[in-house]
């Protein structure tokens, strides 16, 4: 792992949401960008070298509208930079952690990510996330 990449919101709105994230953060976001595989739309802001990744669901099967329904909004997940996706993924199933998807896939902002299981990580749903070159 090199360093918390961003943390990630759940949120009901996006619009209201950004409003009051450019207001507590003194930032407008820098990207707004649909991931049609994950049924969300996501918007970003710089904090110094970490984001704060805004999600809102487009479908009520998303993975974010299920989260909103059980929890309601807040803190989604906490992604981790990695060098090597592969390579932590291979570390990490032989750890013991339980990952969510077999292969990486292709997430916002030009990353691949991964998940991990919450209840592999104390309650936490992880994201592994490697920049595309
Ligand atoms: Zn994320």
């Amino acid at each position: 792992m090199i360093r918390i990449e961003h943390l990630g919101i759940a949120v009901t709105n996006l619009d209201e949401a950004e409003s009051v994230y450019e207001k507590l953060l003194g930032v407008p976001p820098y990207k707004r960008e649909a991931v049609s595989s994950e049924f969300v739309t996501t918007s970003f802001f710089k904090v110094g070298e970490h984001k704060v990744e805004l999600l809102e669901a487009t479908d009520k099967e998303s993975a974010i509208a299920k989260f909103i329904e059980r929890k309601g909004e807040g803190i989604h997940h906490v992604a981790f930079e990695v060098e090597d996706i592969l390579v932590e993924m291979q570390r990490l199933r032989e750890a013991g952690f339980t990952l969510l998807n077999d292969q990486p896939k292709r997430g916002a902002d030009n990353k691949l990510i991964c998940f991990i299981h919450p209840k592999t990580a104390h309650g936490v749903l992880v994201e592994l996330c490697q920049e595309i070159h």
